[in-house]
């Protein structure tokens, strides 16, 4: 199939707008799901996603790679942290977190100043560990497990 051609649909059937740049497969991605480039508009996914969990949980990665591209080409906030962009991840009906493509469950910490995520298979000491990118406080968000997140 035609990966492209998918995101172009589902960008007209769920989203009302068009899809103008290229969709690829990107094997190494590990823990995420697809991956947003701002720089060339083009997005990465996993295939792993579909062959794991199917068309359905697929499509809803796609809608949340959607969500950063089209706000991002709308001039509105297209990052995790931003509202616009969780006001229309929530309206599409996205998924805020891929599923774990192995069967390891991780946690998911994400930083509360630059929004950054972290997955740790144990748990870690809020108190004592920060972000490692901007040293903002870390917050617990749910796990990779389906059906787990918030
Ligand atoms: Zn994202
Ligand atoms: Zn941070």
């Amino acid at each position: 199939m035609n990966l492209t051609k998918y995101v172009q649909e589902v960008s007209l059937e769920d989203f009302g707008r068009p899809f103008l740049h290229q969709a690829i497969w990107n094997n190494r991605l590990r823990s995420t799901g697809g991956r947003f480039f701002p720089k060339d508009g083009h997005l990465d996914f996993n295939p792993r996603i579909l062959e794991g969990f199917g068309w359905e949980i697929f499509r809803k990665i796609v809608r949340h790679e959607l969500c950063h591209y089209h706000l991002y080409y709308m001039k509105k906030g297209y990052r995790h942290q931003d509202q616009d962009f969780k006001d229309l991840l929530k309206e599409v009906g996205g998924l805020r977190y891929a599923p774990s493509v192995d069967k390891e469950n991780y946690k998911i910490y994400v930083c509360t100043s630059c929004g950054q995520e972290f997955r740790r298979k144990r748990q870690i000491n809020l108190q004592k560990y920060r972000c490692g990118r901007c040293g903002g406080l870390l917050r617990y968000q749910g796990t990779t497990k389906l059906g787990n997140r918030p």
